[in-house]
């Protein structure tokens, strides 16, 4: 039976819609409209392609914009005192500093300078570890997209078999961990998992975040399972995931495709995150509680 396809752009539009009448109905109560910046280091044309998207897509949702656009030749210290204004300014309800960046610049560190309320790539330290005690924060961006796919996907996950492929920080680890506040079961895979054939066909959902073309395969899958491929590659072939999309749409129930599946999420998730990030600020200064 050949699987639903997971209409990515479509989920990401609606969420879009939706922040954007929240944005509306936000401003119309006499709150400021909430604020992004987003902070690029250098020229590298794919970040500045991502930025721009960002800032494109809060404008659509009403969303204030400031954009710091910083020479690739910037010291760590500037960027690092452009961060701390952007935490003190009261405009700005989210602060985003894109990744990678060039290497004078210690993009790990600084991302741990962004106050814990104004994080909306949900990547500091105090967010993962609120996500990790299951307690109110900011999520990060992708992983969140991913837990929206499979809730309009009508994925059961209380008590469901949950396997994620990969524990990077920025993608297998948080959605493990919202997977698991889910109430689902959860194996997390990665580089040295033996027989991952084997532990992957267990899974009612499987969440492949690699990074490794088409890594995933029919073996891989058990009959009925949702799949949710994280993965994008440029090829020659096309832009392809870390699913063999071909050989599983047939044995999987539900599966996202690449691309117009999780990628047009991120996005999507970031708008949600700013204007989430405006409402704690006011509610309560300081850590979500
Ligand atoms: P990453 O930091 O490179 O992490 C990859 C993970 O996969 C690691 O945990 C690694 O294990 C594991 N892995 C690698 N080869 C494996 C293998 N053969 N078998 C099992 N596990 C293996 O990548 P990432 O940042 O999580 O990104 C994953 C993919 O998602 C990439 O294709 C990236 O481009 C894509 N992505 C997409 C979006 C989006 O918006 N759609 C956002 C972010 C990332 P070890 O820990 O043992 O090394």
């Amino acid at each position: 039976m050949a699987a639903e396809i997971i209409d990515g752009r479509a989920i990401a539009q609606a969420v879009r819609d939706e922040v954007r009448a929240d944005v509306a109905a936000w401003v119309a109560e006499g709150n400021r409209a909430p604020g992004l910046a987003t902070v690029l280091v250098g020229d590298d044309p794919a970040s500045a392609v991502y930025v721009n998207g960002k800032q494109k897509a809060s404008a659509e949702a009403g969303i204030e914009g400031f954009d710091h656009r910083l020479a690739h030749d910037t010291g760590h210290e500037e960027v690092s005192r452009l961060l701390q204004r952007l935490n003190d300014d009261p405009a700005v309800s989210g602060i985003l500093l894109q990744l990678p960046t060039p290497p004078q610049v210690d993009g790990s560190a600084l991302t741990e300078l962004i106050d814990p309320l104004k994080d909306v790539d949900g990547l500091t330290p105090i967010s993962a570890g609120l996500l990790t005690k299951g307690r109110p924060g900011l999520r990060p961006c992708t992983p969140a997209g991913v837990m929206e796919l499979l809730r309009v996907a009508g994925a059961e996950l209380k008590g469901a078999e949950a396997v994620v492929v990969g524990r990077s920080k920025l993608v297998g680890k948080p959605v493990a961990a919202l997977l698991l506040a889910a109430n689902a079961t959860v194996t997390q895979c990665h580089s040295k998992t033996r027989d991952l054939a084997a532990v992957c066909s267990r899974a009612d959902v499987l969440v492949a975040a690699v990074g490794v073309p088409k890594l995933v395969g029919a073996e891989h899958v058990r009959d009925g399972a949702i799949v949710i491929d994280v993965g994008i590659h440029r090829t020659d072939d096309g832009l392809v995931g870390d699913v063999d999309f071909d050989a599983v749409k047939d044995k999987a129930a539900a599966i996202t495709p690449v691309p117009g599946g999780v990628g047009p999420m991120t996005i999507a998730m970031l708008l949600v995150n700013t204007l989430k990030a405006a409402r704690l600020q006011q509610a309560a200064p300081g850590v979500p509680a």
